[in-house]
């Protein structure tokens, strides 16, 4: 499944191919701008992220207690590198837990 992360990688190495933001638009079907915005960190809305094959944009649940609703699965938590306590990321690149950077959906 094609992930944000991903595709922001495809069109960094687009770009480095191409030298054009232009035309790194045309070959992902959007505008160059939208391109310019989604590799600066830009959350793309529902629309541009079906035009992109991305899934659509889940659900976070903060969870404040010390343990887990029944039927949670997880590979393990990441501890925030602010504060220290554990979490479930949403992307691979998320060092910080939902309370110290919340959620932008
Ligand atoms: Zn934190």
């Amino acid at each position: 499944m094609l992930t944000l992360d991903i595709l922001i990688i495809q069109m960094n190495k687009a770009y480095s191919r191409l030298h054009s933001w232009r035309k790194v638009g045309i070959l992902f079907g959007i505008d160059s701008a939208v391109a310019i915005r989604i590799v600066n960190g830009w959350q793309p809305g529902p629309k541009t992220r079906e035009k992109l094959g991305l899934p659509p944009i889940g659900t976070v649940v903060v969870i404040t207690g010390e343990h887990l609703p029944h039927g949670t699965q997880s590979i393990g938590p990441r501890i925030c590198v602010k504060c220290g306590r554990p979490f479930i990321e949403n992307t691979a690149t998320r060092t910080h837990c939902f309370i110290c950077s919340p959620y932008r959906g």
